[in-house]
């Protein structure tokens, strides 16, 4: 066993799913180091069924103290063997919780290791972040620039507050009509929204509001009325 490839702290940013199947290629190599194609350990670690690694998920949208305090439970005996957490969402942490696990990471009990996954860098505590080694995968693709200008309007009339949204929707109404946004780059969008939003001071309400929207992607076709339902629902 060779855990030396593994940091005791690691921040991982991009798509869950690409996060995962990184993540049980590289436990794989640290827990059995074997090059076989098929492989018992193998097949536990990419099941989320590896008796060695423990999955932590927030019980609601974003984490609560209670989650913290589960997980810190937990993980109060020492195992007899490395055990790897693989915290999920950990960009979705109240302030509270942040600092609860930030005292986790100064001093990590034996034996633990903690990956910390989430789909944006900015929104984990800076601590936190200078504590971790940081893999960035980055976000599937990149906004182009047509959409750059769109998601800048789309943020502004977004940031606008509720009174003279009344009378934004003209405005909005134009933005959709002047720019024909294609379904595959919605999810682009809203990462671009949640970047922009975020540098506009918008508070954690809305930025949960905005990660709902990840769940609910529009149909073929429906890129409109999705957007249309954002600008109504944020
Ligand atoms: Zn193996």
């Amino acid at each position: 066993m060779n855990n030396t490839i593994m940091p005791r702290s690691s921040i991982w940013i991009g798509s869950a799913q690409r996060t995962h199947e990184h993540i049980a290629a590289l436990l794989h190599e640290t827990i059995c180091g074997c090059s076989q194609d098929v492989c018992a350990e193998k097949e536990l670690l990419f099941d989320k069924q590896h008796k060695q690694v423990m999955y932590i998920r927030p019980s609601a949208e974003t984490y609560r103290m209670a989650d913290i305090d589960a997980f810190l439970h937990r993980i109060s005996c020492v195992g007899a063997c490395a055990t790897y957490c693989i915290i999920e969402h950990a960009d979705r942490m109240p302030s509270l919780c942040a600092h609860a696990f930030l005292t986790l990471l100064e001093e990590p009990p034996q034996q633990y290791y903690f990956l910390l996954l989430g789909e944006h860098k900015h929104l984990f505590l800076p601590t936190i972040v200078s504590r971790a080694t940081v893999f960035d995968s980055g976000v599937d693709g990149c906004c182009d620039e047509n959409y750059q200008l769109f998601v800048d309007e789309f943020t502004q009339l977004l940031m606008i507050d509720r009174e003279k949204r009344i009378t934004s929707v003209e405005v909005f109404e134009q933005l959709l009509a002047t720019n024909k946004i294609d379904i595959s780059s919605i999810k682009n969008i809203i990462d671009a929204l949640i970047d922009r939003m975020t540098m506009y001071g918008a508070s954690p309400a809305v930025l949960n509001k905005l990660f709902l929207l990840y769940d609910k992607m529009p149909m073929p076709g429906g890129s409109e009325a999705f957007l249309r339902y954002v600008y109504l629902v944020i």
